[in-house]
């Protein structure tokens, strides 16, 4: 049972590590911000609450968030562990895990300038059939439209929070409300650090060397 979280401002690199760990040791990774994504695009009623706060580059409110959590590690993939990614973002997040008896063994949390944010977050690209993260420079898709990892055909977008206003705005909320958990979770001695300039690949070694 292994229980991991990524912690890290947007465009850290969090989507982009936390799956293939989740390939590696054989459990979910859950994505806050895939879920919400997927619920907005069903337009359930917690995606219809959720939408504006993610069009405007906010956070969720917290109640929504931690309610949707407790939902998904119900199911029967996450008895075995699961990766955090983008979940907690906020004490309270935080706290109610603990509440819940949720202990994490590892917060892995990724350091990467603002300059870097928007370097990555401005070329990004995402299938939303199967979640490959593309960069137009680094890593560009092989053909314009389709996705390398899973073959789906139209489905590499441009996430509508990656202009440079919605990145600004989602790294003010990271500082403020997301950035508190480095201490929060140092004072528990579950936190490991990973420098997160580089490639992709060199980024995973150094994941790897510190669990
Ligand atoms: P992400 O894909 O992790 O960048 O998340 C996209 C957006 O979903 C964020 O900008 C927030 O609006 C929302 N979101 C994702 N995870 C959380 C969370 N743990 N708490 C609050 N809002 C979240």
């Amino acid at each position: 049972m292994k229980r991991l979280m990524m912690l890290g401002p947007p465009g850290a690199g969090k989507g982009t590590q936390a799956q293939q760990l989740a390939v590696e040791l054989n459990i979910p990774q859950i994505s806050t911000g895939d879920l919400l994504r997927a619920a907005k695009k069903n337009q359930t009623d917690l995606g219809k609450k959720a939408a504006p706060h993610m069009d405007n580059g906010k956070l969720v409110p917290d109640d929504l968030v931690i309610g949707m959590v407790v939902e998904r590690l119900k199911e029967e993939d996450a008895e075995q562990g699961y990766i955090f990614d983008g979940f907690p973002r906020t004490l309270k997040q935080a706290e109610s895990l603990e509440e819940m008896g949720v202990s994490l063994d590892n917060v892995i949390s990724i350091i990467v300038s603002d300059e870097e944010v928007h370097r990555r977050l401005e070329a990004r690209r995402t299938c939303s059939e199967c979640k490959a993260i593309y960069h137009l420079i680094f890593s560009p898709p092989k053909s314009e439209n389709t996705c390398d990892k899973c073959g789906a055909e139209g489905s590499i977008y441009q996430r509508a929070d990656d202009t440079p206003e919605k990145i600004e705005e989602r790294l003010r909320a990271y500082k403020a409300q997301t950035e508190p958990l480095i201490a929060f979770y140092q004072e528990k001695g579950r936190l490991i650090q990973i420098d997160g300039e580089g490639a992709p690949e060199e980024v995973k070694k150094r994941i790897q060397k510190a669990l």
